[in-house]
């Protein structure tokens, strides 16, 4: 038995204080992202929209840590030359933090820039697995900051790694290894900023380690100490199975309800977790076609059969 992908969330919320929601994710197993941008006006939301496409055109059709690189330098790419052309979008950028589930080697492969991270939650405990590009988690790494300080730091948002603001951005990648029980975990910001991780280790625990119900507690926890900013969070359960094949992963069907929940989640708030199945209203044509045919075959033999 192999490890893969089981029940997975993704909840996004514009919080307390915010009218627009400047993040924007990926949920379409074994791919799964996170961006969240920044930028004057609309710009914020701009850049990590053409992020979260070019990641999703880019890293669903490959593999490992190369794959996952080439994704964020395509998004690098495209939110850079929009800002170029567009004097409106002119200096904005985003975050990017990419997890790509490879359930035959048993790894995740990940890569971010910025301060997006990535956290694996195995039996009772999290550990935080990307490295913050931020001003606040550099102070800490050099001992000028304690966590607690940088939690009220007034520049704790300020991060030192950004996608779309340079031609080409440099990429920290890794391979981590997962056990079936392991639960991954994306967050915005919005999460971390607000939330202690014992805090969400607790939460999650709490849930029974249940994506969708593990979520909605982080959104709402996020939200109750201020919801200063957007949240997003995407969880991903690691369980034993068969792996399902490379060509088999970009799972129609799943990525139209990420898609659909999304755009639902964006209009209303991650309190809605309604779905909409993919393709369903494209059936009735097949439908009437058949029964128009039987209608003329009918028609047909009755014809004949006077005749
Ligand atoms: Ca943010």
């Amino acid at each position: 038995m192999a490890v893969v992908v089981g029940r997975v969330a993704a909840l996004t919320d514009p919080g307390r204080r915010r009218r627009h929601n400047e993040d924007s994710f990926v949920c379409e197993p074994p791919l799964f992202a996170i961006a969240d941008g920044m930028g004057g006006a609309q710009a914020g939301e701009l850049a990590s929209r053409l992020a979260k496409t070019a990641i999703e055109e880019v890293a669903l059709t490959t593999i490992g840590e190369d794959g996952v690189v080439d994704a964020i330098r395509a998004a690098n790419a495209r939110v850079f030359e929009r800002a170029l052309k567009d004097p409106s979008a002119s200096g904005m950028g985003t975050t990017a933090t990419v997890a790509l589930v490879d359930e035959v080697a048993g790894t995740i492969a990940l890569g971010h820039v910025g301060d997006s991270r990535a956290y694996r939650y195995r039996r009772g405990a999290l550990a935080q697995l990307t490295i913050d590009h931020s001003l606040v988690g550099e102070l800490i790494r050099s001992g000028r900051l304690t966590e607690d300080e940088a939690a009220v730091h007034p520049h704790r948002s300020v991060i030192t790694r950004a996608l779309g603001t340079e031609p080409d951005v440099d990429v920290d990648t890794q391979t981590a290894e997962i056990e079936a029980g392991d639960l991954l975990l994306l967050c915005s910001d919005g999460l971390s900023a607000m939330v202690r991780d014992d805090e969400i280790a607790r939460l999650i625990e709490a849930a029974g380690a249940e994506p969708e119900g593990a979520g909605a507690a982080l959104v709402r926890a996020a939200n109750e100490a201020g919801g200063i900013d957007n949240v997003t969070v995407i969880l991903v359960e690691l369980v034993e199975g068969e792996p399902r094949s490379r060509d088999a992963q970009p799972l129609a069907e799943e990525a139209h309800e990420a898609n659909d929940m999304e755009r639902t989640e964006e209009d209303v708030g991650a309190a809605s977790k309604r779905r909409h199945g993919a393709g369903r209203g494209s059936r009735w044509p097949a439908l009437l076609l058949v029964l128009g045919l039987l209608a003329a075959v009918v028609f047909v033999l009755w014809w004949s059969f006077l005749a």
